[in-house]
C-alpha cells in the first residue's frame, strides 16, 4: 500500500480544502467555499434553471466503482439534465456523504473527474456538503444552469406532424452495462472497450441543449432508455410517437453487437444511461435542426414522427408495425 492509498481520517474541512476548494477554479461566486453559500448573478434576461440526481452505492453504481468515472457520472447526468432544458451549465453543488476511511488516492481520483468534466462542460463547484455516514456512499450533485427567459425545452410541447431525432448514437451504454456487469463479449476488445466506456462515462450534449433554443418543440435527455424518454414526450405532448427502427442511429461496436445477437435490438431499444437528446421539431425547421448539430459538434438523427394518439410504436422496413418478439420491447 503506497502512502496515498491508505486510509486517511482527514476531517471535513480538509478535505473541503484540498481537494473540493480547487474545483471552484477561483471563480468568485464560490467564495473559496468558505462562507455559508455560493453566489451566482443570473445573466440578463435569463432563467435559472436547476435539476439534482443522486447516486447510491450498491443502488446506482457498484462499490468498487472506479473513483473517475463515478464523478463523470454524479456530474454528467446532471448536465445532462439540462441540457434537455436547453440550458447553459454555469455550476453545481456537491453533497458528498461518503463511509470513513477514505484514501487520498480515492480523493484524488474522483476530484480529478469532475476536474475533466468541468473543462469539458465549463462549470465550476459552487459549494456543497461533506458528511461522513456508516451507509452507503452517496453522491448527490445539484447542477445550475441559465436559459433565455421563457424559451426553456419542455418534454410537453410536440405536435402532431413533428419530426422525432435523437443526438448520438443509440443503445451504447446498455451494451456496455452488459459487458461491465456480466462479463458479455459483444464486439470484440476495442468494440467492447468503446460501449463500457459509453456507459462509464456518459458524454452529457451541453453544446446542442442550448442550440436547439426556438428549433426544437420538445426535448428530453435519454436516462431510461430511447423507448421509455421518446414515452415520456408523447405522454406530456398528448400524442404518439412513431421510431423507425431501421433509422437508428448506431455505432459501429453497437451494430457488430447487433449482428452477432439480432436479439440485442431491444436492448438497444430499451436500455438506458445513453444521456443523448431526444427531440421533435416541425418538418420546417429541418435545415435549423440540421444548423444546430454542425455549430454543436453532434450528430443528429431523424428517426420518427409525431402522430395523433398514443404511445410509441417501432416500425420496421417497409412501414409495418415491428413485432421484435420478447425481451422488453413490449411497451412499444
Ligand atoms: P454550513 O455549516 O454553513 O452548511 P459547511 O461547514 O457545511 O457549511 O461547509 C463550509 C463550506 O464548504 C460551504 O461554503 C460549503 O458550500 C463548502 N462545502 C462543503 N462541502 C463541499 C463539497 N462537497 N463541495 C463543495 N463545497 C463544499
Ligand atoms: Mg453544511
Amino acid at each position: 500500500m503506497t502512502r496515498r492509498d491508505k486510509p486517511i481520517s482527514l476531517g471535513e474541512f480538509d478535505i473541503i480544502a484540498a481537494y473540493f476548494r480547487p474545483l471552484t477554479g477561483g471563480r468568485g461566486g464560490a467564495l473559496d467555499l468558505l462562507d455559508d453559500a455560493g453566489i451566482l448573478t443570473p445573466p440578463a434576461g435569463t432563467q435559472l434553471v436547476v435539476t439534482t440526481d443522486a447516486l447510491v452505492a450498491g443502488r446506482h453504481f457498484l462499490a468498487g466503482t472506479a473513483p473517475e468515472g463515478l464523478a463523470h457520472k454524479a456530474l454528467g447526468m446532471n448536465l445532462s439534465d439540462l441540457a434537455a432544458m436547453g440550458a447553459e451549465p454555469a455550476a453545481y453543488t456537491l453533497a458528498f456523504v461518503a463511509p470513513k476511511p477514505l484514501s487520498e488516492a480515492w480523493l484524488g481520483a474522483f476530484t480529478a473527474g469532475l476536474a475533466d468534466m468541468q473543462a469539458e462542460h465549463d462549470v465550476f463547484l459552487l459549494g456543497g456538503d461533506t458528511v461522513s455516514t456508516a451507509g452507503p456512499m452517496t453522491l448527490s450533485v445539484t447542477a445550475l444552469g441559465w436559459v433565455p427567459a421563457g424559451k426553456a425545452l419542455r418534454r410537453s410541447g410536440a405536435r402532431a406532424g413533428d419530426d422525432l431525432y435523437i443526438s448520438g448514437t443509440v443503445g451504447d451504454a446498455a451494451l456496455g452495462l452488459l459487458i461491465a456487469r456480466d462479463g458479455r463479449k459483444l464486439a470484440g476488445e476495442a468494440g467492447d472497450a468503446f460501449l463500457k466506456e459509453r456507459y462509464e462515462q456518459p458524454r452529457p450534449r451541453t453544446r446542442l441543449g442550448p442550440r436547439l433554443i426556438g428549433v426544437a418543440s420538445a426535448c428530453i435527455d435519454v436516462s431510461d432508455g430511447l423507448a421509455a424518454d421518446v414515452g415520456h414526450i408523447a405522454e406530456t405532448s398528448h400524442l404518439a410517437a412513431e421510431v423507425r427502427i431501421q433509422d437508428l442511429p448506431l455505432s459501429d461496436a453497437a451494430r457488430v453487437a447487433l449482428d452477432g445477437d439480432p436479439r440485442l435490438l431491444s436492448t438497444l431499444v430499451t436500455g438506458g444511461d445513453d444521456y443523448e437528446l431526444a427531440f421533435t421539431a416541425p418538418p420546417g425547421a429541418a435545415d435549423a435542426v440540421r444548423t444546430a448539430a454542425r455549430a454543436a459538434g453532434v450528430p443528429v438523427t431523424r428517426i420518427g414522427v409525431m402522430t395523433e394518439g398514443d404511445g410509441v410504436r417501432a416500425i420496421g422496413p417497409g412501414g409495418a408495425p415491428l413485432d421484435l418478439g420478447t425481451g422488453g420491447f413490449r411497451h412499444f
